[in-house]
């Protein structure tokens, strides 16, 4: 999609330069340092060429945003597309200092402050699909509004040295300019029938994560009010390994502390199943 020429189609007034952001924001640390990128290839791999390079200069906290991403990437290098202009596409440096068990609680932390703050702003219900989507109900259907990519790396002692959280939230994408995808995308433009403002939705996120996380640093968990905004909790549903077919079909009996799936199967087993390289989706009787 050719970052040129699309810009005048989308609802374009609001800025999310440093200025309007530090201006708007209300976060004590989180994107106190804070990074605006008219167009870049991921912001989850800008972030991480720097940290992998071992001299990064990136304090905790830091945020790098952009308008357009020419390489957008779900988990597994799958795409995520995105019109210029349209979305929140950002990504957040943490430097955890965690053990290493508790990596899942950055996903968990971020779908419940991109839902908070989509509520607040929105009015909608948000909810979640496990492990890492950002889900809508629309006329009786779940439709996916944002995705959430964490990367993470662990230090030898077995503590997360670094970690970045990616977020892409379709907020003013038309629905008409929704990509063609196998679990259907919508925005909250096209849920809600009115374009919202990027820069304040942004600093609600910034500022329900940060309390979310001041609190997981305390050691408090967020799985419980993650599991609760889950989609499909005792329903029937079939995961698949890309790729490789149905790996699981059962039902869905919740999560673990960590944020594993737990299914029960066809033969009664319980069946606990790690984020990666798998999908979720309803099961739908042939
Ligand atoms: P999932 O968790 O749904 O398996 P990922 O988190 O890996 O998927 O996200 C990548 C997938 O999201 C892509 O394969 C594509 O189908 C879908 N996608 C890409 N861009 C968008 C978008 N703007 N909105 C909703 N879905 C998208």
């Amino acid at each position: 999609m050719a970052a040129a020429g699309r810009q005048d189609t989308i609802f374009m007034q609001d800025s999310l330069k440093p200025e309007q952001v530090q201006k708007a924001l209300r976060t004590g640390w989180l994107g106190r340092s804070y990074r605006y990128l008219a167009a870049v290839g991921s912001t989850n791999d800008m972030l991480k060429a720097e940290e992998s390079g071992g001299r990064s200069s990136n304090d905790a906290g830091t945020v790098l945003l952009t308008d357009y991403q020419e390489q957008g990437r779900g988990r597994l290098a799958r795409s995520w597309e995105a019109p210029p202009g349209s979305s929140l596409l950002f990504s957040i440096l943490l430097r955890p200092g965690w053990p290493v068990e508790r990596l899942t609680w950055l996903t968990m932390i971020c779908g419940l402050a991109v839902s908070e703050a989509v509520e607040q702003q929105s009015g909608l219900k948000a909810r979640l699909k496990w492990p890492n989507d950002c889900v809508l109900e629309r006329e009786n259907k779940w439709q996916k509004y944002g995705g959430i990519l964490l990367e993470g790396t662990v230090s030898e002692r077995g503590t997360v040295k670094y970690a970045i959280a990616g977020m892409g939230i379709n907020v003013n994408i038309p629905a008409k300019e929704l990509p063609q995808t196998s679990f259907p995308a919508t925005s909250l433009l096209a849920a809600n029938g009115r374009p919202l403002s990027r820069l304040d939705l942004f600093c609600t996120i910034l500022s329900c994560f940060e309390a979310h996380y001041d609190r997981a640093a305390q050691g408090v968990s967020p799985h419980a009010a993650w599991q609760d905004r889950l989609i499909y909790m005792n329903e029937r549903v079939v995961v698949s390994r890309l790729g490789q077919g149905v790996d699981v079909a059962g039902q869905v009996m919740g999560t673990d502390a960590s944020g594993r799936l737990q299914i029960r199967d066809d033969d009664g087993a319980i069946r606990y199943i790690a984020a990666g390289d798998v999908s979720l989706r309803q099961y739908l009787e042939q």
